[in-house]
């Protein structure tokens, strides 16, 4: 990218980085380099390197990467790790606020802690607040959205916003805007109205919930979660297993033995593309014997090279 970046860049306080690998904040850990990888100290400080890059120039989000498969060519642009172990929460007005860096686990705790019923699910969702919000994830019946009270953006032009569930076309693993547009802004924060709970018996499923992950899912080897969305009224990783996939292996890449709907990256190996190929190859194996065509939840970034 040709910037004259020293100019472009002065009174920032994050960290800046150019030509970084993304395999490292990926949870498959694979995948190319970011032409630059912002690290904002602070919303103030992401709102101002927003403001000093050029606008046609574009910029991903990063949570923890637990979502998404990077391309080995790498993004263009700029990616904005927002993962942040020192982010905010803090309870006002009877409501749950946490920045967007915030680890989705950490918020579980939190409110548990603080006697809120039904944030419990978000304890087995390894990413952050802000990939929750943009994923509306979800599992056990619980879903990002449905506790959202309002939320904090940032647009492209660094200009701060508040919205409400109403500003948002909501479904199952995703949030467009209401108006058509896309949902290109920032979260940088969210408040949540959470039900009243009992403090041990939040904890006590948190805890049931996280045995049950351990026990079903490969959470030792480098994964996404769940590859594949569940198409209406079936299940993503029984269709896989059905088709005999467990264990097929592209490369370095293979489709996990304990759960059919996650690609492992057992030996840290994998190419991008060669989990990107699985993908297609699992999609042409159910199709073929199914008829059923099963659409990705993962998101893939950035460019073959
Ligand atoms: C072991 C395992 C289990 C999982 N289980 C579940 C589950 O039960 N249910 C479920 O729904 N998901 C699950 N996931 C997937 C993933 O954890 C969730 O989608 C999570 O919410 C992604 O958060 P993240 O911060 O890692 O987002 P990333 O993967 O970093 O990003 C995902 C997408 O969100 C965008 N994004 C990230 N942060 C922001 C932001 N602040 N503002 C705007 N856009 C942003 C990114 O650009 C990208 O498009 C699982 C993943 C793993 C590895």
């Amino acid at each position: 990218m040709m910037m004259h970046e020293p100019a472009l860049f002065a009174g920032l306080r994050g960290r800046l980085m150019r030509e970084a690998s993304l395999a490292r904040h990926t949870t498959w850990r694979a995948g190319g380099n970011a032409d630059l990888l912002y690290v904002p100290a602070d919303r103030d400080d992401l709102s101002h390197f927003l403001r000093g890059l050029p606008q046609n120039v574009p910029v991903t989000p990063l949570g923890l990467g637990s979502n998404v498969l990077v391309r080995d060519g790498g993004v263009r642009g700029a990616v904005v790790l927002m993962h942040d172990p020192g982010a905010a929460l803090a309870i006002a007005d009877g409501l749950v606020y946490a920045d967007a860096g915030v680890a989705s686990p950490k918020l579980a705790r939190f409110a548990a802690l603080h006697g809120c019923a039904e944030a419990e699910f978000l304890a087995g969702i390894p990413g952050t607040v802000g990939g929750a919000l943009a994923m509306n994830a979800g599992c056990y019946g619980g879903e990002t959205w449905r506790h959202v009270a309002r939320v904090e953006t940032l647009g492209r032009d660094g200009e701060f916003a508040i919205r409400t569930p109403a500003d948002y076309a909501i479904g199952y693993r995703s949030v467009l805007r209401a108006d058509g547009s896309s949902a290109d802004e920032i979260f940088t924060a969210a408040w949540f109205r959470f039900p009243l709970g009992d403090i041990a018996r939040g904890r006590a499923q948190i805890k049931s919930l996280l045995a049950r992950r351990i026990a079903t899912q490969p959470l030792s080897l480098p994964n996404a979660g769940s590859v594949f969305r569940n198409p209406p009224g079936d299940h993503a990783a029984r269709l896989i297993e059905a088709c005999g996939l467990k264990g097929h292996a592209i490369g370095g890449a293979s489709v996990s033995e304990r759960h059919a709907n996650f690609i492992v990256n057992p030996a840290r190996r994998a190419r991008a593309a060669d989990i990107e190929q699985l993908i297609g190859h699992v999609q042409a194996v159910v199709r073929t014997r199914t008829g059923i065509s099963l659409e990705p939840e993962v998101r893939i970034l950035g460019e073959s090279p």
